[in-house]
């Protein structure tokens, strides 16, 4: 028997994690899509959170809180723009804190966006991440560590063993 592995750069992680933010509301869970199982050290998951992994082993929980400048960010009060109400279609229904899948019209990419403040004839969109700001408190449990295939440490992200691949 090799010594067990713990989580370090370049294996992979099985991880249940529930995801609070400051006021205790959970806003993710692995409870229903099951565990998250991610290449470490790849970036794959928040800095913050990564970095607080290392070194655990199989079974282990922890509880981690990551402030925003090692989740998502501050919020950039430069990415707030103020659109006219009419480039939305007629039949949607706009409401403050609805987030957007939009398309820019002359490069075609895509991008998100939330309605941060509707006015009469114009929307005001915030382009931040919808968790900047946050500071994040995970509760996480390590169910499995495996070595990476050489294939996934080329891709630099896991393969999950449902044949997904991403
Ligand atoms: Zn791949």
């Amino acid at each position: 028997m090799s010594e067990a592995l713990k989580v370090k750069d370049g294996v992979v992680v099985t991880l249940d994690y529930t995801l609070r933010l400051d006021d205790g509301e959970v806003i993710d869970s692995s409870t229903d899509e099951g565990p998250l199982e991610y290449l470490h050290g790849y970036g794959q998951i928040i800095p913050g959170l990564e970095k607080a992994l290392v070194g655990l082993g199989v079974g282990d929980r922890k509880t981690v809180v990551v402030p925003p400048d090692e989740a998502y960010g501050d919020v950039d009060m430069d990415a707030f723009e103020i659109v006219p109400r009419s480039m939305f279609p007629d039949d949607l229904e706009l409401e403050e804190g609805l987030e957007l899948s939009l398309r820019d019209v002359e490069t075609d990419e895509p991008f998100d966006a939330t309605i941060a403040e509707i006015r009469e004839t114009e929307v005001m969109l915030d382009f931040n991440h919808p968790l900047a700001g946050e500071t994040l408190h995970f509760e996480v449990h390590i169910p499995a560590i495996r070595a990476a295939t050489a294939e996934e440490l080329a891709h630099g992200h896991a393969h999950g063993g449902d044949g997904h691949h991403h």
